[in-house]
């Protein structure tokens, strides 16, 4: 069964860019409430961490640099079929395929710099939540 939250984060291009306005206002007429929401920045250390998985990949440094490099606002959405939802209203990694209409073909600036995060699995959803967020911050 499909679980009902999601975890995104305005990246640092999207947030320079003055977008964070826009981008909650398509979350939310998206049908997502929003349970958790901090502005924050993440140490090198941090954001290494937080895409140990794409260790491998020859974009690493360049995008732990990326999302080290200025403010974020990291957030929890909660709608059904969260995870899915949100990837489509955010449209394909890169923007030049996303969607029309999508956060990342309004915002986003290139493949590496593209505005927002969305977890693509409940699983991952959940990790890369308490990642960002205690019990006691989340609502
Ligand atoms: P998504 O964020 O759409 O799930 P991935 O998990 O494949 O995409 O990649 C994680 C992030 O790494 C992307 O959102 C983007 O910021 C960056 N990235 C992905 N592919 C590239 C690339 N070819 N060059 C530079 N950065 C990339």
């Amino acid at each position: 069964m499909a679980g009902n939250r999601t975890f995104t984060m305005i990246k640092p291009d999207a947030v320079k860019n003055g977008h964070i306005g826009a981008i909650l206002e398509k979350i939310n007429s998206g049908g997502f409430r929003i349970v958790a929401m901090k502005y924050t920045k993440l140490s090198s250390e941090k954001a290494g961490e937080f895409y140990a998985v794409h260790k491998a990949r020859p974009f690493y440094g360049e995008l732990v640099e990326f999302m080290s490099s200025g403010p974020i606002v990291a957030a929890i959405l909660e709608k059904d079929n969260a995870v899915e939802d949100f990837r489509t209203l955010i449209g394909a990694t890169n923007p030049a395929e996303a969607a029309p209409g999508t956060i990342r073909a309004l915002f986003a600036t290139s493949i590496g710099e593209n505005a927002v995060h969305g977890s693509d699995s409940d699983e991952n959803a959940s990790i890369e939540g308490s990642f960002h967020f205690a019990g006691t911050e989340i609502f």
